[in-house]
């Protein structure tokens, strides 16, 4: 058997669905998407879905201020709702040298169109009344921050993108890739031959082993991050803002009226994905709950309910990471019309409304409206082919992701 598509895209988590919606809504209608399990199985389905305008650099945040656009904008496209908590966004300096980021944050998003500022304990303890001021030097304030239910955000890409005519084939994985003459022709899957003028690497953290199947590589390493959910607390109201406490490595925000906090710990381990049995799903992989007990109890001198509070549930997912903490978004530098997105540095839900136009606009227009030139998979040298050396570089990138930052300049 044959079929013939103008694009394939292997993955049906955020991004892959994504980039199949906004091809489609452009006008390219012979896409056919692979989803080896169910769409949003991979990490898509466990992450907290965070909705963060302020990114380190001129091009994430304008890629941002995309995404937010394109997000607000779904729900009428598509008749489906991605459920955006648009409740705002707290970050909290303990000390004295992050209370200096934190103003280096405020002149940079004022810079770049960010309705960002300081905001006093008596505001802070308006928006989250079971917020505890006491150790706290200053606080910033983004209104238009918030989150979103990553698996509905999904969902109405997918549902989106096949009413306007995108296939879509759950339970089938990409087994080969076809490579003529130095450019993509098309994937095997299922037994068939799929040809394809061009082929999108949208599998998370697969994305590796599958460019490997076109002799490609793809330079990041699936780091495991991890959250909980406690019952109900006393206190906690769904529309509060998600609040950042990265001098405790940690992330919170309203579940219903429990917590949802996360964290990027400092010492969080990578997991080669070639170790995965072929039958692994990401619900399957394991919380490690001593993360929980270790890094909680910080976080509990601005929370303390959550000190004794009941957890309901954890989840941990294998978001990719980078040695240089940009994402992977471009065609490959050695096979032609082989597009890789990946590489989101646990961002690929707050990203994927703009990374779907982006890709779409690259494949369908030859440029991106934004110039993606620092994303370009080709731009490590041959160092990261020693995979010892690309998983400690990666997973530094996540255990320093909270750390203080000389950026924001
Ligand atoms: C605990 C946690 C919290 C997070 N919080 C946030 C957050 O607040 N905000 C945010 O933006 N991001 C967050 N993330 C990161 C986010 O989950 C990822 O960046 C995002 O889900 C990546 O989406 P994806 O589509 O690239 O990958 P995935 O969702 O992993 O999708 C890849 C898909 O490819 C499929 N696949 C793999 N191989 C094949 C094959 N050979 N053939 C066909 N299909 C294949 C897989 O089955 C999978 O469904 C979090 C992650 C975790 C784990």
């Amino acid at each position: 058997m044959r079929t013939d598509v103008r694009v394939c895209i292997i993955g049906g988590g955020a991004l892959g669905c994504s980039i199949a919606y906004y091809l489609a809504r452009m006008g390219c209608r012979e896409v056919l998407l692979l989803e080896k399990t169910e769409i949003g199985a991979g990490s898509t389905s466990q992450a907290a879905g965070l909705v963060g305008r302020l990114r380190g650099s001129a091009l994430m945040t304008d890629l941002m201020h995309l995404a937010v656009r394109n997000l607000k904008a779904l729900r009428e496209e598509t008749g489906e709702d991605p459920d955006f908590h648009e409740v705002g966004s707290i970050r909290l300096a303990l000390t004295a040298a992050r209370e200096e980021e934190l103003r280096r944050q405020v002149a940079f998003g004022k810079r770049h169109g960010l309705q960002i500022d300081f905001i006093g304990p008596a505001e802070a303890r308006r928006l989250v009344p079971a917020l505890e001021i006491a150790g706290v030097r200053v606080m910033t304030y983004i209104p238009d921050d918030g989150f979103v239910d990553p698996y509905l955000l999904t969902m109405a890409f997918a549902k989106g993108a096949r009413r306007h005519g995108v296939q879509i084939r759950r339970g089938v994985a990409a087994e080969g890739i076809l490579v003529e003459d130095g450019a993509v022709a098309g994937v095997v899957a299922g037994g068939e031959e799929i040809r394809a003028q061009w082929v999108v690497d949208a599998a998370g953290a697969w994305s590796e082993p599958v460019a490997a199947m076109a002799g490609i590589r793809v330079p990041q390493f699936p780091v495991r991050h991890q959250l909980w959910v406690t019952a109900d607390l006393p206190g906690v109201r769904p529309d509060q803002p998600v609040v950042r406490i990265p001098d405790a490595y940690a992330y919170v925000r309203p579940e219903v009226r429990g917590l949802l906090i996360g964290f990027f710990e400092p010492s969080a381990v990578g997991l080669d994905p070639g170790t995965l049995r072929r039958d692994f799903e990401m619900r399957f992989l394991p919380t490690d709950d001593r993360v929980l007990a270790t890094w909680a109890p910080p976080v509990g001198a601005q929370f303390p309910a959550l000190l004794d509070a009941p957890i309901v549930r954890g989840c941990a997912g294998l978001p990719t990471f980078t040695p240089d903490g940009r994402f992977l978004l471009g065609e490959a530098p050695t096979v032609k019309r082989f597009v890789i997105a990946s590489g989101c540095c646990a961002h690929g839900i707050m990203t994927a409304p703009a990374v779907g136009q982006l890709v779409a606009e690259l494949i369908l227009e030859g440029k991106p409206s934004l110039d993606l030139a620092p994303l370009s998979p080709g731009r490590f040298g041959p160092e990261y082919g020693d995979r010892s050396r690309l998983q400690a570089a990666c997973e530094a990138v996540h255990n320093g992701y909270y750390a203080l930052s000389p950026g924001y300049r």
